[in-house]
């Protein structure tokens, strides 16, 4: 089974339970309205040992952060500021008092450098593996909050950065190569909070959501969501790296977003002012329902769809 076929399956099991207002599984994070306009937005992400890291090969510092960095992303992802999160850990006997200290002050700094209050969680032995659960919450107005379900037809498809260094450096580590400017990378990604609230307060960005399992997995989910198709060159694909990892290996933790023809040039210039990075336009969505790939404007195919755990 694959992770998305089984989250159509949970969809599909609870069809009788009540929504009680809120909106639930499908995007970065479910929205929960509380009234005069705004609502608390809610997502969890785990990094579990030997699935999503090795512990020999990153340090408790950066573990503490990206375990955070991950879960913020996701409320910056739907225009909402993140203001507290809950952390759960289950933990080895073998792990010593200073691996939690560093592992905490990774999650500490990048919480400080946000402004994000922790509030709970849950502490328990591990029998096993290191297991790290985490929950943010952010809050945004109602009318910033951007969905992946309102991508327009005739909208421009944008990142906000570099593609393919994180899966770089995740080919790094599995090399034994644990300290490259890639695979830190992989191990250090700065989610992009700023540049996620700014867009949420522009109404020509239509749809946005982050990109962590590559943009030939998430772009589909946008599609899907809403019931258009794309066309995506190649050659505008902001990478150092090939295409190909690019657009597959995912966790780069950028934004993609897709935004009103009309008025992107002024979007991505105010962009550049304000956060001295451009927004990479990479393609356009269409009627339909498939991504087309363009190299040089003629058709190519795409050899690797992006990542989705199985088991
Ligand atoms: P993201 O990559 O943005 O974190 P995911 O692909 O992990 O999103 O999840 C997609 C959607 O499915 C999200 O809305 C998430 O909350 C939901 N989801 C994932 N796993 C479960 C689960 N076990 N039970 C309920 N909802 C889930
Ligand atoms: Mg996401």
């Amino acid at each position: 089974m694959t992770e998305f076929g089984f989250i159509d399956e949970i969809k599909r099991l609870i069809t009788p339970l009540p929504t009680n207002g809120y909106e639930g599984i499908g995007d970065d994070c479910a929205v929960m309205p509380i009234g005069d306009g705004e609502a608390l937005l809610y997502t969890q992400d785990m990094l579990i040992e030997r699935v999503h890291f090795l512990r020999e090969a990153t340090s408790p510092y950066d573990l503490g952060h990206k375990s955070l960095a991950v879960n913020l992303s996701d409320v910056a992802a739907m225009g909402a500021r993140p203001t507290a999160t809950l952390l759960s850990l289950s933990i080895p006997a073998e792990l010593s008092g200073e691996w939690i200290e560093e592992f905490m002050r990774g999650y500490r700094d990048l919480s400080l450098l946000h402004g994000v209050a922790l509030i709970g969680g849950d502490t328990t032995a591990s029998l096993g593996d290191l297991a790290i659960n985490v929950t943010a919450i952010g809050r945004a107005a109602c009318d910033n909050i951007k969905r992946r379900s309102t991508a327009l037809a005739g909208d421009i498809i944008a990142t906000t950065g570099y593609l393919g260094g994180s899966g770089e450096g995740l080919a790094d580590i599995l090399r034994g190569e644990y300290n490259t400017p890639y695979a830190t990378l992989h191990k250090r990604p700065m989610p992009r909070i700023d540049e996620g609230v700014w867009l949420g307060e522009k109404e020509a960005v239509h749809s946005m959501m982050d990109i962590s399992d590559g943009v030939a997995s998430d772009l589909r989910h946008i599609l899907r969501a809403s019931n258009v198709g794309a066309e995506v060159e190649l050659s505008q694909i902001p990478t150092s790296v090939s295409v190909e990892r690019a657009l597959t290996a995912g966790e780069d933790y950028e934004l993609l977003l897709t935004i009103a023809t009309d008025e992107f040039d002024e979007i991505a210039a105010e962009y550049l002012t304000r956060f001295n990075a451009p927004l990479y336009p990479i393609g356009k969505v269409v009627a339909g329902e498939n991504i087309v790939w363009l190299k040089d404007g003629a058709h190519t195919e795409l050899q690797q769809s992006g990542f989705t755990h199985k088991f």
